[in-house]
């Protein structure tokens, strides 16, 4: 089926034949909408190109010129260096790319060249380009000249593509595709006008031949909007699956049992809590499905929000339950709950896989009777044979710890139950919004107060010493530490410490008088278990541990947490190692130990300096990019965003949202006519690149 012409073989374009047909769909180039889509990669503003003349040592200019002579010259050290001289109006100068004589192939007389670098003196001046982009070929027709006005555009190229013929397609064509581009509009004028978004032939145009870099940016903007709207389309219709397409429990609210609980709390809840907490109570109240995500720091205090939610379903008469993703977290969160609903009069059962089977038996009859109001437990929670009477909401602590499938597993209940899941690793809300908008978010950005601050230091590994001494230290005040390893094994990082290994020499040449175990990730998890045990029980005084710890359990009498090759480590990731001390009163300390060479010092610092995970993921994001946080969803050679930069657009991901909503609360299989080109648009042009958003 045809919707376009733009769905035509890229061969059927001028200038394209078998083989340039053969190198365009290497690199992904099928369709004339491919090629028209093929976005420039850099844009150089011609008021920057700098006279050659006047080119002076020490400076970074971008040249335009002709290559006069060409060619490459060997050095005594063996190292060839290919030259080209490049003249404009000005002057000459040579442009030199040491050990790289295989580009005599790419560039030739007569080129025109736009050329990036720092001039240099060797042998006179001369440019060392970083960057440089053939803009035409000597043989072939006219050279740009750098004009007022002019924006010099580089195309993404491959060998056997060059710039130079990606340039020259497109003259030869772009003119005839624009007005194509047409069939892909599905924003009507008034939208445009709205969102102050170009039209596409505009946009495109403004891509591949701007006048200015504004009109670029714009252009970029509403390829960005475009891809952002039909991400968040493809995650509302399963958001509307997943709940407003149920019928839900209207939870009803007495406040009999949340009174109780909020006068026995001996703190009041943050302004923060109180938010999330309304919007949790307006989901919960109203008839469809709650499916919604509530994203908090380490400690700032979900539980009682969890805790409240829960109550809420019991007072409608309905059970709730809440999974967690090991048994020490289950058995932590049982501990406090049941001391605070206890005198409530509400029962509590806890599930995990280590019941005996007389004490599993129990629990389950008391579920499945209604006799007990609350279930946490693990996995337990979803094997088969657990029935609960009257299940109304379910709540998945630490939610990126379980599957899609297991997520979802506890809440395939006959009853619908609302589903409200818990993070506490903190993703900047634009994250949020653009990898789960199928959920509904809640965001607590606060911490309660009176928090003592962690102190937290790096140090290089000459320093270490003087770090295990310090550990020993508060060893000897009564304290507990970790220490943190990036990796369980030597493997074929030789030149990284692993955490068995150093065990072995911790154990026997730097604490021979201090207890220490031993936890990671290939250890069976009752193993695990049980040396987390010892030391929440103060049996063990050092922790040797990889990054398992990250998501676990609360040891209040643990001081210091020390991170060697902090390097190797998320920002974020650190940022939960660092939550993992600072839970009592004594003063807490956050050493990593870290090569700071090559701006990893840097990135460490932005973690040392603040306490706010929210701050740190989404300089952590900044500093990754975004192709990282997507690679896992991705597939084939497309990436998920081409043009939206979900840090920079985050205000266009928002609006996308909300339009991507509204339109499928209106009409949710986009059957109406008014959405015929959506659909068109998205089968075409979206649904392959983002199938992954759509099995959530
Ligand atoms: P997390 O969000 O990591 O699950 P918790 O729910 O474990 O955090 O809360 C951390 C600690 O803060 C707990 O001891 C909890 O009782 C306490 N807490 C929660 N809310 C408040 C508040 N509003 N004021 C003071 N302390 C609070
Ligand atoms: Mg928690």
């Amino acid at each position: 089926m045809t919707f376009s012409q733009l769905d035509r073989p890229v061969q059927f374009l001028k200038g394209v034949g078998p083989r340039r047909a053969e190198s365009l769909a290497q690199m992904g180039i099928l369709t004339a909408r491919d090629l028209l889509y093929h976005i420039p990669r850099r844009y150089d503003d011609a008021s920057t190109v700098e006279p050659i003349g006047k080119l002076g040592v020490g400076m970074d200019a971008t040249v335009l010129g002709r290559v006069r002579t060409r060619g490459t010259i060997p050095t005594r050290s063996g190292l060839r260096i290919f030259q080209a001289v490049l003249q404009d109006e000005s002057g000459m100068i040579t442009c030199s790319w040491p050990g790289q004589p295989w580009l005599e192939r790419r560039i030739q007389d007569g080129d025109t060249l736009l050329a990036t670098g720092t001039v240099k003196f060797f042998h006179g001046k001369q440019l060392q380009p970083r960057e440089f982009t053939v803009l035409a070929r000597g043989s072939e027709g006219d050279a740009p000249v750098a004009g007022k006005g002019t924006i010099f555009v580089t195309y993404p190229a491959s060998e056997e593509m060059p710039q130079w013929i990606l340039r020259k397609l497109f003259d030869q064509n772009l003119d005839g595709l624009l007005p194509q581009s047409e069939d892909d509009e599905y924003l009507s004028e008034a939208e445009r006008g709205d969102l102050d978004l170009p039209t596409l032939p505009d946009a495109l145009r403004a891509l591949h031949r701007p006048t200015s870099l504004a009109e670029a940016e714009r252009g970029r903007q509403r390829l960005a909007y475009d891809e952002l709207f039909f991400l968040q389309l493809v995650q509302a219709r399963v958001r509307w699956e997943q709940t407003l397409a149920k019928p839900g429990i209207a939870h009803h609210r007495t406040n009999a049992l949340i009174r109780a609980l909020v006068e026995r709390l001996p703190f009041a809840l943050t302004e923060g809590q109180s938010r999330v907490l309304r919007e949790i109570v307006a989901d919960m109240t109203a008839p469809h499905r709650m499916n919604r995500l509530l994203q908090g720091d380490v400690g700032s205090g979900k539980t009682v929000i969890a805790l409240i939610a829960m109550l809420l379903a019991v007072e409608g008469g309905w059970q709730a339950a809440l999974m967690a993703p090991t048994e020490l977290l289950a058995e932590q969160h049982t501990r406090r709950i049941r001391d605070w609903v206890a005198p409530l009069g509400l029962r509590v059962a806890l599930l995990t896989g280590s019941l005996s089977a007389a004490e599993r038996r129990k629990e389950l009859a008391g579920l499945a009777s209604g006799h007990v109001q609350l279930a946490i437990g693990t996995h337990a929670l979803i094997q088969s044979g657990v029935e609960f009477h009257r299940l109304g909401l379910v709540v998945v602590d630490e939610q990126h710890r379980f599957g899609v499938r297991q997520r979802m597993a506890l809440g395939e209940r006959a009853t619908n139950p609302d589903v409200l899941m818990m993070s506490a690793t903190p993703i900047p809300r634009s994250m949020a919004l653009a990898l789960c908008g199928d959920l509904d978010l809640s965001i607590l950005d606060e911490l309660p107060p009176g928090r003592q601050p962690i102190k937290t230091q790096l140090r290089t590994p000459k320093q270490r010493d003087a770090v295990y001494g310090f550990v020993d230290q508060e060893i000897a005040a009564g304290r507990q530490a970790y220490v943190v390893f990036p990796l369980v094994d030597e493997s074929e990082k030789i030149d990284l410490l692993s955490a068995t290994q150093e065990h072995e020499r911790l154990a026997r040449d730097v604490f021979p008088n201090r207890r220490l175990g031993l936890v990671h990730g290939q250890l069976p998890s009752e193993e695990k278990d049980r040396v987390m045990r010892a030391f929440l029980a103060g049996d063990i005084d050092v922790l040797i541990a990889t990054s398992v710890i990250e998501v676990g359990i609360d040891v209040a009498n643990a001081s210091v947490m020390v991170v060697e090759h902090a390097e190797r480590f998320g920002l974020s990731q650190l940022h939960q190692l660092r939550g993992r001390v600072g839970r009592g009163a004594a003063e807490s300390h956050c050493i990593l130990i870290a090569e700071t060479k090559e701006g990893a010092g840097e990135r460490l610092k932005v973690f040392r300096d603040t306490a706010d995970g929210f701050v740190i993921a989404r300089a952590d994001l900044a500093l990754r990019g975004q192709g990282d946080l997507f690679g896992a969803l991705q597939h084939g050679r497309d990436p998920v965003l081409q043009h939206a930069d979900i840090l920079r657009d985050e205000a266009l991901l928002a609006e996308a949202q909300r339009r991507a909503r509204a339109m499928v609360g209106n009409d949710p299989k986009l059957e109406r006519p008014a959405h015929e080109r959506v659909r068109a648009v998205l089968d075409h042009r979206y649904a392959e690149r983002l199938r992954m958003f759509g099995v959530g």
